[in-house]
């Protein structure tokens, strides 16, 4: 299949991500699946799926969206940046990694046929396979199924726009707030992951964030603290999640201290209304109720007890002092 995304030549000019490959002829762009052949951008990979099965929403992760529900959860090969520490190298970092192929319609069958009516596009990065994603994303629409994504955010702004046109629910990485750690240690490009934060919030997605906590990286105070104001500056009522690493694929550092986490995670708290820590027992995992201080969402691992939320006319509420809860998408708080 080819490029909807690709100039034609020799080399082939690939306008999808910031990383703006002139792939050359029988070649690859640098996130491995987007190819030239003939003069043209071609995408084999396309419905090229690693896993597919059920998980917690908790896990992708998002908090404020659908407490408590299961979402279909798909993967792919490759990646457009080369993190060292990536969690899902065996992936991102290898297009030869076993893959089932799948049509848009068979994969949006295979939703249904789980019980499911949400789909998340995750685990590795999902917009490199853009023509796939939004041939699904289409579909699921239709069949009223929400789209849910999971993503570097690295993206050129127009396709970017496109796929957050059809997205429902989007967490998006904020790996550090130094252009420089983008560009020489995961070969990423912070303006265009928060040009695209930005989009997403101003096309009103359901928006949360991460930042995999990564010592010897990104754990100092002052760099979680320029994450935040980045953050801030869109909204700060977005939920950010900082998670614990552990050692992986080039990383050898030791895993993140909880304690260190929960710390950062409580000075980053007096600037924004909702900071979590993730990957680790204990911590800040419950959603407390902006007016009344009462625990809307208790958390325990990818367990939620959303019993502090009641719906009324479609709209998340607390249960206490039935003021407007920061929760989002449609169905019970169960
Ligand atoms: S999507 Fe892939 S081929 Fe295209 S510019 Fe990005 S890394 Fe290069
Ligand atoms: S962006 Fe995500 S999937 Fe890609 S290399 Fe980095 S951590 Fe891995």
């Amino acid at each position: 299949m080819q490029s909807r995304y690709a100039l034609p030549g020799k080399p082939v000019q690939c306008l999808l991500c910031p990383q703006s490959c002139a792939i050359p002829e029988g070649g690859w762009g640098k996130c491995g699946v987007r190819g030239g052949r003939n003069g043209a951008g071609v995408i084999p990979y396309y419905g090229g799926i690693t896993a597919a099965v059920l998980d917690p929403i908790e896990k992708k992760p998002l908090y404020h969206y659908r407490p408590g529900s299961s979402v279909f959860s798909v993967g792919f090969v490759g990646c457009n940046l080369g993190c060292p520490f990536c969690q899902n190298w065996r992936i991102s970092q290898n297009r030869d990694a076993p893959v089932r192929y799948y049509s848009p319609e068979e994969l949006i069958r295979q939703v249904q046929s789980a019980g499911a009516d949400q789909i998340a596009y995750t685990y590795s990065e999902p917009l490199i396979h853009l023509e796939f994603l939004l041939d699904c994303m289409s579909l699921a629409r239709k069949a009223g199924i929400a789209n849910i994504l999971v993503s570097n955010g690295c993206i050129n702004p127009e396709p970017g726009a496109e796929v957050l046109s059809l997205t429902d629910a989007a967490n998006i990485d904020l790996k550090s707030g130094s252009e420089e750690t983008y560009r020489r240690v995961l070969g990423g490009d912070l303006p265009s992951a928060l040009r695209f934060i930005a989009a997403a919030w101003e096309m009103k997605v359901h928006l949360e964030l991460t930042t995999l906590v990564v010592p010897g990286l990104n754990d100092g105070s002052e760099e979680i603290s320029l994450c935040a104001g980045l953050i801030a500056q869109v909204s700060p009522d977005i939920p950010w999640h900082l998670s614990a690493y552990h050692p992986d694929y080039l990383w050898k550092a030791p895993p993140t201290d909880p304690v260190r986490l929960t710390a950062l995670a409580r000075e980053a708290g007096k600037r924004l209304s909702y900071v979590y820590t993730g990957n680790i027992a204990g911590g800040i995992a419950d959603t407390r109720c902006p007016d009344c201080g009462k625990i809307l969402a208790r958390r325990q691992g990818y367990r939620t007890d959303a019993g502090g939320l009641v719906i009324k006319a479609g709209v998340y509420r607390c249960a206490h002092c039935g003021g407007p809860a920061p929760f989002r998408g449609k169905g019970s708080c169960a």
